[in-house]
């Protein structure tokens, strides 16, 4: 009997996942919160992936966090800042033999729900594939991407990658997969938050040259100086061609806020100042940029945490 896949969070990134897997024959169960949520997505009838235009229906099988059965594997597909939570609702479920992949952006997230279930083996992933959601249970396959995963504390790879193979999803195994969540943040840390603060596309940074420039540097520093020189090395030639490549595009942080969603902040910008302060690294401008966007936030009637 092959391994059920259980995906908790039927969002974007939980959608994309479990609609491929179950496409592909495997078992696939989805977790949703409570009774209420369940009973919407059976009358919904299963999960649409909308793809190049064509909408296609997935019946997976749903159930809630409370059901009884064990799991051994699980995809949490959640926020960063529901991460703990939503493990915690099933962590009555999962034993030695679980294994978990954690989709969550950002940093900090992954050992907050590794210390919660210290039996089970936590996998990390880092992934450039882009979807959005139309609707509850709806979801548009936006950007092809990769998806590296890996587990800082184990580097051997588990043995169900060929069940992405066989689904499509695109990854890698990766034994440096903290360079690769590190090296992220760092980007996403030097570009996003000023796309907010100056209301603009991701090109508009161009105009903000010295401001992105000093960014990447106390980044670059603090990447140095608590571990991670890998993801350091020419962080600056990095970020302003990613501002190149996506200079037509609103970044992620930009649209939450202008969908008024909350933003995964504490895990990118805070995590990056909350290590700087641990290592005693010296990040004024980081930290600076962190007040502003809080205090903007706060103005928007949007939490800030
Ligand atoms: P999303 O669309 O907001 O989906 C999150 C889902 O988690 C929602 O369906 C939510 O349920 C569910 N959830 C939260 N707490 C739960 C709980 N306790 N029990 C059951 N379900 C729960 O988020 P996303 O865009 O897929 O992002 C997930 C992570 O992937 C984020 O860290 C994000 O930064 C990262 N990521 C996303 C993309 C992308 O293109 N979307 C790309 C790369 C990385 P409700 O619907 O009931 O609220």
């Amino acid at each position: 009997m092959p391994t059920t896949w259980h995906v908790l969070g039927a969002g974007s990134l939980g959608t994309l996942w479990a609609a491929r897997l179950f496409r592909a024959g495997l078992p696939v169960q989805l977790v949703l919160r409570n009774t209420q949520r369940l009973q919407d997505y059976r009358a919904a009838g299963g999960l649409t992936l909308v793809e190049q235009g064509q909408a296609q229906c997935y019946p997976v099988p749903g159930e809630t966090a409370d059901s009884p059965g064990p799991i051994k594997r699980l995809l949490l597909a959640c926020k960063a800042y529901d991460a703990e939570n939503a493990i915690a609702s099933v962590a009555h479920r999962l034993s030695a033999e679980t294994e978990l992949i954690l989709l969550q952006n950002g940093l900090g997230s992954q050992d907050a729900v590794a210390n919660r279930i210290p039996q089970a083996r936590c996998i990390s992933a880092s992934s450039t594939e882009g979807a959005f959601r139309e609707g509850d249970w709806r979801v548009v396959f936006a950007g092809h991407g990769y998806t590296w995963l890996g587990d800082p504390a184990h580097p051997v790879p588990p043995f169900w990658l060929e069940d992405l193979d066989g689904a499509g999803i695109p990854h890698e195994w990766s034994t440096d997969i903290l360079t690769r969540l590190w090296r992220k943040l760092a980007l996403n840390c030097a570009i996003n938050p000023l796309t907010v603060l100056h209301d603009c596309k991701n090109g508009g940074l161009l105009e903000h040259h010295c401001e992105v420039a000093t960014l990447c540097a106390e980044l670059t520093a603090l990447l140095e100086n608590c571990g991670q020189p890998a993801a350091a090395a020419d962080l600056q030639p990095e970020v302003e061609r990613v501002i190149h490549a996506t200079a037509a595009n609103y970044s992620s942080m930009y649209q939450d806020v202008a969908n008024r969603r909350r933003t995964e902040i504490s895990y990118l910008l805070g995590h990056a100042c909350k290590v700087a302060q641990r290592h005693g690294v010296a990040a004024p401008h980081l930290e600076q940029l962190r007040q502003r966007l809080i205090t903007h936030l706060d103005n928007l009637g949007l939490p800030s945490d």
